[in-house]
């Protein structure tokens, strides 16, 4: 299965799903160890970066102008920038429009994502190339947090996702089976995060307090895998005769 542009957007539209869906979730467990405003952050983020997306003047949208489909008529061809760029834009609106630690942190990330990817032109990503994208991510989240495992964040769930998606890629997975590993993987992650005292973030300052408690970033993060796991499962179903 190849990383297109559409893989990446019906991704990022899947997380946006999520968290809609999960922002009261997010929220409650943010208010719990830290100022409750996870979910809020999360939702103004994503409610922006689907406004991009939508937008008549993105170059991913149905509505373009220069859109086949799009007014000016099947003359143009849509100017696709790529998966990369999809998510390199994604980032950057997380990073403009969400304030608090996770704003910057997702941002970095999918900015870090869309400059792995290979630009158009050149052969897309293949399940190994999306794990070393998604990698890059996690050095970029480690890069500007400087949390380490264990520190209760949303470093904790990404590294066994991570972990998890590369030792199936290694046994010949290919795309929804690693990515549904790295959900799996990203769950557990999160989960564990429940007896850790926090020692990054806000929920750091509670000290012992933390413990106990889901860190919900490690939570979005294992939003982010499963949306990942949903999404390629989708394109999977959708072309069934297709190498994964
Ligand atoms: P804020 O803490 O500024 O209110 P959010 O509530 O949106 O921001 O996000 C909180 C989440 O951000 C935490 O649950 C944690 O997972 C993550 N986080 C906070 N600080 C760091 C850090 N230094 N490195 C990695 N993740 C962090
Ligand atoms: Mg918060």
């Amino acid at each position: 299965m190849d990383v297109d542009t559409r893989l990446a957007e019906d991704w990022v539209r899947a997380i946006a799903a999520a968290v809609e869906r999960e922002h009261e979730r997010l929220t409650e467990l943010d208010s719990a160890i830290g100022d409750g405003d996870h979910g809020s952050n999360l939702r103004r983020g994503f409610t922006a970066v689907l406004a991009v997306l939508d937008s008549p003047d993105s170059p991913d949208s149905p509505d373009s102008p220069d859109s086949p489909s799009g007014p000016s008529g099947p003359a143009a061809p849509a100017p696709d920038g790529g998966p990369g760029a999809l998510l390199t834009r994604t980032g950057s609106t997380l990073i403009s429009k969400v304030g608090g630690a996770s704003g910057p942190l997702y941002g970095k990330a999918f900015r870090a994502i869309g400059a792995a990817l290979p630009p158009p032109g050149q052969p897309p990503a293949d399940a190994a190339g999306l794990g070393e994208a998604l990698a890059a991510g996690l050095r970029a989240v480690r890069d500007l947090g400087r949390a380490a495992p264990g520190d209760k964040t949303l470093v904790d769930a990404w590294t066994p996702a991570l972990d998890a998606y590369r030792e199936a890629v290694a046994a010949g997975a290919g795309l929804p089976e690693a990515a549904a590993a790295a959900a799996g993987g990203a769950e557990r992650g999160a989960l564990d995060t429940v007896p850790l005292e926090a020692r990054k973030g806000r929920a750091s300052y509670l000290g012992p307090r933390s413990v106990g408690h889901q860190d919900p970033g490690a939570r979005s993060t294992a939003l982010l895998f499963h949306a990942l796991a949903e999404t390629t499962a989708a394109r999977a179903a959708e072309h069934p005769g297709e190498p994964a």
